[in-house]
């Protein structure tokens, strides 16, 4: 792996996502040799994933390349690498480009789409995790609505214009409601050849309302967005199968569609080699005390997605989103170097900020502790934390001057087919497989 011995203690991040990445810019300046792996050589903005998908972003504006964090410090190295086990009892983790040894090990590598068993969700459907994920969903998207005007079967074309979308958490409704916005404004004028009006995006929940982590109020809001935006909700609805072409649900619903998009869960992305006991089997996460220490293990730790930490407030683990992952990486850091100088560790405590999603253009709904609202207001503050919290200045200036072009203009300016998706799933197997 060329990483040089050192005296000083080795600490070993798997992962660069908001977990990892946070803690990683905590331990620079510290007197500590630390190495920062992770699967690909950048970071992703997951929040922003759907854009990408929607032909809002381009990808290159919600990624910030993993090398940027560590290039200023002679003691802190990245690897673009994929951890394939670790071996507590030698202090080693094995990967796809060599062994390293640690003296603290952090795992940081998240979560991945949970399928529940059902294998033709997993083998025909689309999915979100990841950049090359989102491109294959702007490319199928954007590949339908090409084939759908050259079609000169009326059946065909419904399938081919028939968007169907599983799990209305804020994924599922960010991601309707952005396709919902490329029908009202970029089919009429990109594509005369069609109708609008056979364009139809279906949003299908299991639960009794959209947005189920979220307060009933803004349920009710986002719901009322979406039908205003034109997007068909089915709640109480669970998808049976989905062979490709036909979607089938409990409620003996059958939607011909070219594109299905799953986005009802997440459990963890933990790495082989630990014993059971450090994992909650049903989550697929490791159990960490309050210091994220993983369970049975003294300098083992986790953080974000994959760290499951039972407290009383939160007796099933703090929720998988970017805050906690955030504030565990920051924490973690604090904890380290009490550790590394033998004082007292100090237990985490989240401070929950509040949630938020968008519905597309001048709608979104926002939960505070006290305040809750939706509407224009709910979706500038969203704009603005987002803006805020998007990793790199690059980024934010990109990513603002794009927001504001497709504003005024109503436009969604990366529509574009770069790498085709129908016909080259297979090659696309080893990625889909991943996350
Ligand atoms: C589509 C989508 C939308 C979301 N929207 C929101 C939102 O609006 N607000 C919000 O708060 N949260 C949102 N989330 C959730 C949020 O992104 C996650 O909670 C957050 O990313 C968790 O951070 P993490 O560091 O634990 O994991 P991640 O950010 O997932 O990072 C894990 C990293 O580990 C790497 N990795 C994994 N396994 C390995 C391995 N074996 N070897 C090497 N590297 C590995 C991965 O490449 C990745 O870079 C969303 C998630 C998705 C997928």
């Amino acid at each position: 792996m060329n990483i040089p011995n050192t005296e000083l203690p080795r600490i070993v991040i798997i992962g660069g996502g908001f977990a990892g990445m946070a803690l990683a810019r905590k331990l620079l300046k510290e007197d500590v040799q630390m190495v920062l792996l992770d699967r690909h050589n950048y970071h992703t903005f997951q929040p922003l994933l759907y854009q990408v998908s929607t032909s809002g972003l381009e990808p290159d504006s919600i990624a910030y390349p993993l090398r940027k964090i560590t290039r200023n410090s002679k003691n802190c190295f990245f690897r673009m690498a994929e951890v394939k086990s670790i071996e507590a009892e030698t202090n080693t983790i094995h990967t796809n480009i060599g062994e390293l040894v640690y003296d603290y090990l952090v795992i940081a590598t998240g979560s991945k789409t949970n399928f529940f068993g059902n294998d033709s969700i997993e083998e025909n459907g689309m999915w979100m995790k990841t950049v090359p994920q989102a491109l294959n969903i702007r490319s199928l998207i954007l590949e339908n609505l090409e084939q759908a005007t050259i079609t000169e079967d009326p059946e065909e074309r419904k399938a081919l214009l028939n968007f169907v979308l599983a799990g209305a958490g804020p994924t599922g409704v960010e991601l309707s409601g952005a396709i919902a916005e490329l029908r009202n404004n970029i089919l009429p004028k990109d594509y005369p050849d069609l109708n609008p009006a056979e364009m139809n995006i279906h949003l299908l929940e299991g639960m009794d309302r959209v947005l189920p982590p979220m307060s009933e109020q803004a349920s009710r809001k986002a719901q009322k967005f979406l039908e205003e935006l034109g997007v068909k909700i089915h709640l109480n609805t669970m998808v049976k199968n989905y062979d490709g072409h036909l979607v089938t649900t409990n409620t003996d619903l059958a939607i011909k569609s070219e594109t299905f998009i799953w986005s009802a869960g997440v459990t963890g992305a933990p790495v082989k080699g630990l014993n059971a006991s450090a994992m909650v089997e049903k989550a697929n996460r490791y159990e960490v005390n309050v210091f994220n220490q993983v369970n049975g293990y003294d300098t083992v730790f986790a953080i974000g997605d994959i760290a499951l930490m039972k407290t009383e407030e939160y007796p099933k683990g703090h929720p998988m989103v970017a805050q906690p992952a955030i504030q565990q990486g920051k924490h973690l850091a604090k904890n380290l170097k009490k550790l590394i100088k033998g004082e007292k560790l100090e237990p985490f405590e989240y401070f929950d900020k509040g949630t938020m999603a968008t519905v597309g253009r001048n709608r979104a709904v926002v939960d505070l502790h006290k305040w809750k609202f939706s509407g224009f207001f709910a979706w500038f503050v969203w704009m603005f934390i987002h803006l805020w919290f998007l990793i790199g200045f690059r980024n934010r200036i990109v990513t603002f001057f794009n927001w504001t072009y497709n504003y005024i203009n109503f436009d969604k300016a990366a529509r574009l087919i770069i790498r085709p998706f129908k016909g080259h799933e297979k090659s696309m197997e080893i990625e889909r497989d991943k996350v």
